[in-house]
Order: C-alpha cells, then sequence, then structure tokens
C-alpha cells in the first residue's frame, strides 16, 4: 500500500509517501534512525504489519519539518531516502 502522509495548500502539495509493502521486508528499519528531525517512527498497521509513518505531530506542518534537509540551492541526499535500501520512500516536493 502507498501511505500518503502530509496536506495540500496553496503553496503546493506536500506529502511522503510510502510504500509500506516494501517495509514487511526491512529489518534495518533505516529511516527512524536517519531522520535528523524524528519525523518517522515504525507502527503497527491496520493488517498487523510493522511499518514505517510520518508520526501524527508532523503530519499537519511536514514542510516545515523537513525543511533542514531540503535547503532552496545545492539539496543534498535526503537521509530518509538514502537510508531506505529498498526505495520505500518518496516526497512529493
Ligand atoms: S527503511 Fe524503508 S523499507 Fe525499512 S522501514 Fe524505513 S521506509 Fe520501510
Ligand atoms: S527529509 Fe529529513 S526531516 Fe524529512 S523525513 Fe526525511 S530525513 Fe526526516
Amino acid at each position: 500500500m502507498k501511505a500518503h502522509y502530509g496536506y495540500k495548500d496553496g503553496a503546493g502539495s506536500f506529502f511522503i509517501i510510502i510504500d509500506t509493502d516494501k517495509c514487511t521486508c526491512c529489518d534495518e528499519r533505516g529511516c527512524v534512525s536517519a531522520c535528523p528531525e524524528g519525523v518517522l517512527e515504525i507502527i503497527t498497521d491496520d493488517y498487523d504489519d510493522e511499518v514505517a509513518a510520518v508520526a501524527e505531530d508532523h503530519r499537519k506542518k511536514i514542510k516545515y519539518s523537513c525543511a533542514p534537509c531540503k535547503p532552496d540551492r545545492d539539496r543534498p541526499p535526503l537521509p530518509c531516502v538514502s537510508a531506505c535500501a529498498s526505495g520505500a520512500i518518496m516526497h512529493s516536493w
């Protein structure tokens, strides 16, 4: 399942999309430790699988939570994306 976390407003569309099917085979959980802002966590979903998710308190301010990783110029690779060998994490902006 592709889980979408975030929102859309006049400034754009700000979503983190997690392909949670890929999380079920992941032992490393590297995304959680790689995120300097504590945005990502592991939850048990409706199918009893342990998958990555955006923590509740970041969902309505994700643009700002992720801002330290996304400078306007010379944006480096995102730590969460780099840490996920399965390529399960995508960002809409
Ligand atoms: S590292 Fe990737 S596959 Fe593993 S839990 Fe995080 S998002 Fe899921
Ligand atoms: S972009 Fe940075 S702050 Fe946002 S989820 Fe990824 S590692 Fe965490």
